[in-house]
């Protein structure tokens, strides 16, 4: 094993010392004294020995006394000598191979997980790396175990989602992906993106792999693209082409309930009268603040489920869910008066202002919803006619 012929090394234990490592020496000779003076029942090191070759081996030496003399003194003791170098070296490449996996998941931006799910549907995150703290601002030990820490800080809302993304991809063994917030305590509200793979163990336990990613900020650049995209800068009500959609989507409502049950819908289209002259005579910053006067009062006459639209310079659009013709006349006719008694007050006094509304019914047969659009602009054009400030049905 060391390369020594038999006679090349004698039975003096003090020889054997002399070809111990110097950095083991202390310990080994401790151990042995320990086990020679009776305190232990065996002994078992392990040490580096020099080979014949110079060269050091990794040994593990086991032994024990078997006969002493009449005041306790070792007289006698057998033993082994076993091999362990390739042992050393492949626990530490392991080691190494640890600390390169752990020094790369610290390094990456966000959280680098393993996730474990068992057929109850428990989870856990038995590896989670330093980005713990900035993702859930949690210690990895605090999820070792099971996963209670993190579902405590997603948002209620979010949590049936979260939930059921992991119960999902654990069924069909698709990747987990998914955008929710979490509360924490020092960042308050914030948006995560995981994305994960799941493998299924042969105990039908689900392994995931995978990583969670801070997107507050992608997530606040798309709420603002969202409301640029779909509201009116000047009135914050919908722009044309959102009240347009949203009147589609009320379209495939209606075709879908097909005519049954309480299924209707009806459109306002508002003008408001003469409204050059208000620029006019008050000037255009004036005549903003009457559009948005104006916006703020079809507001307070929404229900749930309507939308308010402004899809023109000075035409507003108002769709009403679930409204019949006798209850959308009614909502019009409360817009009306509200404008009559509540009108703008400018530094110049009161603007006084007038609205022509047309009235129509959504049907599930209209071919378009520009027929109804149209159709409603057909009854602003009579109220118009007739002298503005009225109401007209079509
Ligand atoms: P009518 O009763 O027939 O509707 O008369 P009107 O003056 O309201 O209609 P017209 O279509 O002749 O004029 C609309 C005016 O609305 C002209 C335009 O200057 C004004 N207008 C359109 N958009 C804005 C806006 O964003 N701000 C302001 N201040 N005025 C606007
Ligand atoms: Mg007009
Ligand atoms: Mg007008």
């Amino acid at each position: 094993m060391l390369g020594y012929a038999g006679d090349e090394v004698t039975n003096r234990i003090e020889d054997s010392y002399l070809r111990l490592h110097p950095d083991d020496l202390e310990y080994v000779k401790a151990t042995m004294q320990a086990h020679f003076e009776g305190r232990t029942g065996q002994y078992e090191v392990e040490h580096r020995i020099r080979c014949k070759d110079g060269s050091y081996k990794w040994i593990c030496s086991r032994g024990k006394v078997t006969a002493r003399d009449g005041e306790g003194r070792a007289l006698r003791m057998i033993g082994t000598t076993t091999d362990v170098t390739s042992m050393h070296e492949m626990a530490e490449r392991l080691r190494e191979s640890a600390s390169l996996v752990t020094n790369l998941t610290n390094e990456v931006p966000g959280l680098v997980f393993q996730g474990r799910r068992t057929p109850d549907g428990q989870m856990c995150f038995p590896y989670a790396s330093a980005g713990i703290a900035e993702i859930y601002e949690l210690a990895p030990v605090q999820v070792a175990a099971h996963a209670r820490a993190i579902e405590a800080l997603i948002h209620p809302d979010d949590l049936g989602a979260y939930r059921a993304s992991f119960a999902a991809s654990a069924a069909t063994l698709s990747p987990w992906r998914l955008e929710y917030r979490v509360c924490l305590p020092r960042q308050g509200l914030r948006w995560r993106q995981g994305d994960a793979k799941p493998q299924r163990l042969a105990d039908g336990v689900i392994v995931w792999h995978g990583f969670i990613t801070d997107v507050t900020e992608r997530k606040r650049i798309e709420a603002e693209l969202h409301e640029f995209a779909t509201t009116d800068g000047l009135t914050g009500l919908a722009n044309r082409r959102h009240f347009m959609m949203r009147l589609e989507a009320q379209r495939a409502l209606l075709r879908h309930a097909g005519g049954a049950g309480q299924a209707g819908a009806a459109v306002l289209m508002c003008d408001l009268d003469h409204f050059k002259s208000i620029n006019d005579r008050f000037g255009h910053a004036v005549g903003d603040a009457a559009l948005r006067h104006f916006a703020g009062i079809l507001r307070t006459h929404l229900r749930a489920g309507d939308v308010a639209g402004r899809i023109g310079g000075e035409e507003f659009a108002v769709l009403l869910g679930g409204a019949d013709l006798d209850g959308a006349c009614t909502v019009a006719r409360r817009i009306q008066d509200r404008i009559a008694r509540e009108p703008l007050v400018s530094g110049a006094g009161a603007v006084p202002l007038t609205v022509s509304i047309g009235v129509t019914r959504m049907y599930a047969d209209d071919p378009s919803v520009e027929a109804a659009l149209s159709r409603s602009d057909t009854a602003l054009y009579r109220a118009k006619k007739g002298g503005r400030n009225r109401i007209e049905c079509a």
